[in-house]
């Protein structure tokens, strides 16, 4: 898919992108780091149709969905309306079936304002995967997370994107979470992705340390 061609944005004669292309395979997860302030939640808003270039083609599927640091429900619908909003009334059951998924079935009737944290960045999920994306959009989901609910988030989003043979961009700044979660890193610098770097895996899905990934982008 590719998703940016020669695409530019600038905020007054800030440029921020600045002739990004940006390809992913079908299938693949892509993480994309860079420092704060290098464009990369710009970039997210692009490919989610939440903002337009300047300049260049950005090209995604109909069926995009976006999940932010902040879960973003609306406090007054349940938990299942929230997963299910914008649907038809009959979704009712795929929205329980995603719920379920993400550990969360009998929370369904329950407030957003109830949840903790890494429970309503689940709801979140759900609500992302029951849109059966072609392409999900994440931006530092899990960067509000404590370092014990991270790592649960972690695990279930693998589980989820093998099982969904999901194609993620994945912006973090969290080096280690980019190596572990994605097949490929790239890093954002001067409007352009400076950097690709493939992550291979051996059998045990040991991946090389982040160390070492951080010295080859020059981070
Ligand atoms: P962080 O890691 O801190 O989230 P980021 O890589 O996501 O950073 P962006 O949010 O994409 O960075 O912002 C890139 C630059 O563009 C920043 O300098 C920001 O101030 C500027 N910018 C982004 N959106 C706007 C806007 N709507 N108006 C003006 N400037 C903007
Ligand atoms: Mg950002």
């Amino acid at each position: 898919l590719e998703l940016a061609s020669n695409v530019s944005r600038r905020f007054g004669d800030q440029r921020v992108l600045d002739g990004l292309d940006l390809t992913v395979g079908e299938g693949e997860v892509v993480a994309l780091l860079g420092r704060s302030g290098s464009g990369k939640s710009t970039l997210l808003r692009l490919l989610a149709k939440l903002d337009e270039p300047d300049a260049g083609r950005v090209a995604v599927p109909d069926a995009v969905a976006v999940v932010f640091q902040e879960p973003r429900l609306f406090p007054w619908l349940s938990v299942l309306d929230n997963v299910t909003i914008g649907l038809p009334d009959t979704s009712s059951a795929a929205g329980l079936d995603a719920l379920a998924e993400v550990g969360l079935a009998d929370k369904s009737h329950a407030w957003p304002l109830t949840l903790s944290g890494g429970e309503a960045q689940r709801v979140a999920l759900a609500r992302a995967l029951v849109r059966q994306p072609r392409l999900m959009l994440f931006d530092e989901p899990f960067g509000a997370l404590d370092a014990l609910t991270r790592i649960a988030m972690h695990q279930l989003v693998v589980r989820l994107w093998e099982r969904h043979a999901a194609t993620v961009v994945l912006v973090t700044h969290d080096v280690d979470e980019a190596v572990l979660l994605a097949d490929r890193v790239l890093v954002l610098d001067a409007g352009r992705i400076a950097h690709a770097i493939e992550i291979t895996r051996d059998a045990d899905g040991a991946v090389p340390g982040p160390e070492l990934l951080a010295r080859r982008a020059d981070l």
